[in-house]
């Protein structure tokens, strides 16, 4: 694998992704490291070092991301880094997402697969990349404290230790995991008066073993926090969720209330911080005022004490960069749960039917790596009705296979690369936006640019369902292998299919109102989890884990016509379906290989003889033959998106019956199954 570093561009941010020792142990196991030139300069990492560890020295970052597979970083990329990723990367870095939507955007966007440090787990439920990082930022925080509450830095002029005679700092910690114990430790260190909160009874009994009377420990209760936080010298935020955003533990009103000159460090400013009052700042610039109380709130402090850090972190980082370098992401991802625990960003899968797979096997371009569906459960929620539908019944391999919508991108852009190495005709063409426009000539011209329902400039026949589906990938316990479920509820279609990731990871696609929607997509995973459980029954397994939760607008939108001169429009740009019956993609897919089948026919003769009224013509014959499978796919699956989330009583009966119909008349199942996997040819 090609293994990129790229120089850190936070403020300040001095670490590096990974030491000159990590790049012998990756290049001694055959693969490639490029290292932007300057990376770890500024903490004794020489460019000189880095060569002799077998790395290629890369001059800009913009080359280390164009050549790379993998880009092991320290900071959440920025704006311009994640400009620069590209769909067949992985990202492996600090993300914390949480708090920052623009960010995941992008990296959505990106289509890269990102896996975020803080969220890869340990078999105690430890998060093992983000330890030793915490227990930097622990100890350096009591570091920041001392220095900010003397005078000169803006503080009260207490001295951390007090001296005989008068008392020490009153110091309040709030959180007792890796950043608080740490903070506790140099603040017993530096002698100041100490009370720790957490809402973990354990912890404080370990606490109070280990240090007695010496530390006031506390069960974390608002009352409680607000009365020692008033009275504090310095208040540390150590309170960290795993992959959500930090909770408020104390209010703008209670700061309003602490001494003039008390100092804040707010060690979970990375996660949005556990002060109302809070907002990220730098080592350029890291403390402000809010009511006279000093905020000093650095997104990253380790970064100032970068040699320890980086090797803190690489230390702990490394073998999971030799499991992705040496295994693939994906069959890294399958086997280490731990490391799964870490995937942040990453589009998920798409369910192509067997039609679809035989079409992309005639041009090699079907995915390696692919999830089959075997079983089809249809089932309505508290209502009576269910169908099975199995690839024995209809003779087939497989019902449908899920893919990554990228990994098809990836197979037909290297298809098409074949033929442009045979190809004099071929040539890449970048469509200019509205403000950079191109032009060019063609005989042809094919609209394939897609979109989503609302999002596409154009609406001619369809309607809107009213629904938006929130998508994500969840973890079954005892998941049966290679079965799709699709459940009817009240506010529409919900349906866990198989994934890469392994028996037990499952692709969900659930449509509901867009207020309940969002309202889906803001719970936590544990109140997730519990209301997708309550909607699917015990049928399928316990859901144990949500990861990746993203909304669609749905609804239908079609051309009437998709031809005009020498113009054609085909997939999304001709037709945007609802999900109900994952079709779109599939319907996309008949319409490119009928084009191209009917195109080829006017091409392959000599260009001159090739006249407007050829081409024409053969885009009216492709439009004739596209008419029967297009209203049968566009008619079947809006008939499935209005009948599937009606509640009138009549219609949730005769859906019942349809369904049970459907179990016990085979040759109906056999012809509504066939019309998914191969629609109207
Ligand atoms: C939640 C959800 C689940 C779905 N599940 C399934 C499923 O399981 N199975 C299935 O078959 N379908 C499914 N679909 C539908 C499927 O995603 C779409 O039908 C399919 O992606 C359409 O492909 P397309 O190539 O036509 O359009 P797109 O996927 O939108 O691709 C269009 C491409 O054109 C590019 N583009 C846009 N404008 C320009 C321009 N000016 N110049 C150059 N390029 C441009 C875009 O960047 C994009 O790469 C689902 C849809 C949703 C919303």
């Amino acid at each position: 694998m090609i293994i990129g570093v790229p120089q850190e561009v936070k403020n300040n941010e001095f670490r590096v992704g990974l030491t000159p020792g990590n790049v012998s142990g990756l290049c001694k196991q055959g693969h490639t490291v490029l290292v932007q030139r300057g990376a770890g300069e500024q903490i004794g990492l020489t460019d000189e070092s880095y060569r002799i560890a077998g790395a290629s020295l890369i001059d800009s970052a913009a080359e280390v991301f164009h050549k790379a597979e993998m880009i092991v970083k320290v900071k959440e990329p920025q704006a311009q880094e994640c400009a620069m990723l590209r769909e067949d990367q992985i990202l492996f870095t600090y993300l914390h997402l949480a708090p920052d939507p623009k960010q995941t955007k992008a990296l959505l966007d990106s289509g890269a697969t990102c896996i975020a440090y803080e969220t890869v787990t340990a078999v105690n439920g430890a998060l093992p990349l983000l330890a030793p990082m915490s227990e930097v930022a622990g100890r350096m925080s009591i570091q920041a404290a001392a220095s900010h509450l003397e005078k000169t830095h803006g503080g009260l002029g207490v001295l951390m230790a007090g001296v005989p005679g008068v008392s020490p700092a009153k110091i309040v910690i709030l959180g007792c995991g890796v950043v608080g114990r740490n903070a506790l430790q140099m603040a017993v260190g530096m002698g100041a008066d100490i009370c720790i909160f957490d809402r973990d009874i354990d912890r404080l009994r370990q606490i109070d073993m280990h240090y007695g009377n010496r530390v006031r420990t506390f069960y974390s209760d608002n009352l409680l926090i607000e009365q020692e936080v008033c009275e504090a010298d310095v208040v540390i935020g150590a309170v960290l969720l795993p992959g959500g955003a930090a909770p408020k533990l104390v209010t703008h009103e209670m700061v309003k209330k602490m001494k003039p000159g008390s100092v804040v460090v707010d060690v979970a400013i990375d996660q949005g911080g556990c002060f109302e009052t809070s907002r990220p700042t730098t080592h350029a610039d890291p403390t402000f005022l809010v009511d006279d109380v000093l905020h000093y709130c650095v997104a990253n402090m380790p970064g100032a004490v970068a040699r320890t850090s980086t090797f803190a972190l690489t230390n702990a980082t490394y073998p999971f960069v030799e499991a992705l370098a040496n295994r693939g992401v994906m069959k890294a991802l399958s086997i280490d749960h731990h490391l799964r625990n870490g995937l942040s960003v990453h589009r998920g899968g798409i369910a192509l039917s067997h039609g679809s797979k035989l079409l992309l096997d005639t041009i090699h371009a079907w995915p390696t790596e692919c999830a089959d569906i075997h079983r089809v459960h249809v089932s309505q929620a508290g209502r009576f009705g269910r169908a099975l539908m199995t690839r024995e019944e209809l003779n087939q391999e497989a019902l449908g296979h899920i893919i990554r919508y990228r990994d098809i991108h990836m197979t037909l852009r290297q298809t098409l690369r074949s033929i442009q190495d045979k190809s004099t005709h071929f040539k890449w063409l970048h469509i200019g936006k509205e403000d950079n426009p191109v032009s060019t000539n063609a005989k042809c011209i094919v609209h394939a640019e897609g979109g989503l329902f609302k999002t596409q400039d154009w609406v001619e026949s369809g309607r809107d369902y009213g629904q938006s589906a929130l998508v994500g990938l969840v973890e079954v316990e005892n998941a049966a292998p290679y079965q799709a479920w699709e459940r009817f509820t009240s506010e529409g279609p919900l349906a866990v299919l198989p994934s890469h990731y392994g028996p037990h990871i499952l692709n969900l696609v659930w449509c509901g109102s867009p207020e309940s929607s969002q309202q889906r997509l803001q719970l936590s995973d544990t109140d997730f989890l519990e209301s997708l459980q309550k909607e699917f029954g015990s049928r399928i397994g316990r859901f144990l884990k949500i990861q990746d939760r993203r909304l669609y607008e749905l609804g239908l939108n079609y051309r009437k016509e998709i031809t005009k001169d020498n113009e054609v429009w085909i997939g999304n740009a001709a037709q945007t379906l609802h999900p109900v019956a994952g079709q779109g993609l599939n319907l996309g897919l008949r319409d490119a290989f009928l084009l191209a089948e009917k195109l080829v026919g006017v091409f392959s003769g000599a260009a001159e003889n090739q006249t407007p009224g050829d081409i024409q013509h053969a885009l009216e014959s492709y439009a004739q033959s596209r008419k029967v499978d297009r209203t049968t796919t566009i008619g079947l699956t809006d008939f499935m998106a209005r009948v599937f989330t009606s509640n009138l009583a009549p219609v949730v009966i005769a859906r019942g019956l349809a369904l049970s119909a459907l179990q016990w008349l085979p040759p109906v199942k056999t012809a509504l199954a066939r019309q998914m996997m191969f629609g109207r040819r």
